[in-house]
């Protein structure tokens, strides 16, 4: 009987349009915690001290966040990709992505080498900052230099527009801040439209991410889940493989080119 990382090497290897769907989960190979395991930000800290209504209501608030955010945000912009991400590279190159729908906000799949056009990032990402009010746009490293020397426009270790004067946030969709629509109804159109969803590393909790793999099943496409615990969708699946991520990937990936070479050879 086929094991599930050969079953997953055949759907894939007979796919054209591959749907990936990544969450927290890939990252943790390259030292970024998720949210939800022991050790991860929600067992630190209450999550309802972290809203966008929060952030933009006050000063102090907003001290509290800037306060916190090296122990958010350091280890995400330092972090480099890993095997995970490595793959979906890969898938890459062999023309098989249709596109790539994350959840992450560190940038890795980009840095991995997918294309950037490719990678829908519906939660945003931590590269960047922007005025609330202009939008006027920064990297985060030169945001976060500005603040570590008291630049201009900081007060307090909070950053503000030199341009204009209104708040900056972080380019990442924060709890109770509006998703971005585009992205997301993009994400659908391409769920309806894939062959093959490969879903990494997410809890499948957080909504309404979580009902992209959900609509490209019920849209026909086969659904793969890599994921080290369960998830809702599982039943669903036509292959769940509960195992790390990278190294669960490389071998799905090395199967497809083995039983490629075989066929022909
Ligand atoms: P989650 O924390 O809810 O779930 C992560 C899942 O990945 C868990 O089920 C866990 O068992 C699994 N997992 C952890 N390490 C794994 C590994 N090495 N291999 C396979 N599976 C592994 O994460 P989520 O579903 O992405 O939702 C949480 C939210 O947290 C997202 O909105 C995301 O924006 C945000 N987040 C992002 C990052 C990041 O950008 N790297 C990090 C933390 C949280």
């Amino acid at each position: 009987m086929a094991s599930p990382v050969e079953k997953a090497a055949a759907i894939l290897r007979d796919s054209s349009r591959v749907l990936g769907f990544t969450g927290a989960g890939i990252s943790t190979e390259s030292g970024i915690p998720d949210f939800r395991s022991p050790g991860g930000i929600w067992t630190k800290y209450d999550p309802r001290d972290f809203t966008f209504q929060k952030y933009v209501a006050s000063h102090e608030n907003r001290k509290l966040y800037w306060r916190r955010s090296g122990e958010f945000y350091e280890p995400l912009l330092l972090a480099e990709p890993n095997a995970g991400h490595e793959a979906f590279a890969r898938l890459e190159k062999m023309e098989k992505l249709l596109a790539l729908v994350t959840q992450n906000i560190d940038g890795l799949h980009q840095r991995a080498g997918c294309l950037e056009e490719k990678v829908i990032e519906i939660h945003g990402t931590v590269r960047t900052g922007s005025c609330l009010q202009c939008g006027t746009r920064w990297p985060s490293a030169e945001i976060r230099a500005r603040v570590r020397a008291g630049g201009p426009g900081v007060k307090d270790g909070v950053p503000y527009c030199v341009d204009c004067g209104g708040v900056i946030k972080t380019d990442t969709i924060s709890f109770g801040q509006q998703m971005p629509t585009d992205k997301l109804s993009r994400s659908f159109d391409l769920a309806a439209s894939c062959d093959a969803c490969l879903v990494v590393g997410s809890s499948l909790v957080v909504m309404p991410a979580g009902e992209i793999p959900l609509a490209a099943k019920q849209g026909g496409a086969a659904l793969i889940i890599v994921n080290r615990e369960e998830t809702p969708l599982d039943p669903l699946a036509d292959v769940v493989i509960h195992e790390a991520a990278g190294p669960a990937l490389q071998a799905v990936l090395d199967r497809m080119r083995g039983g490629w070479l075989a066929g022909n050879s």
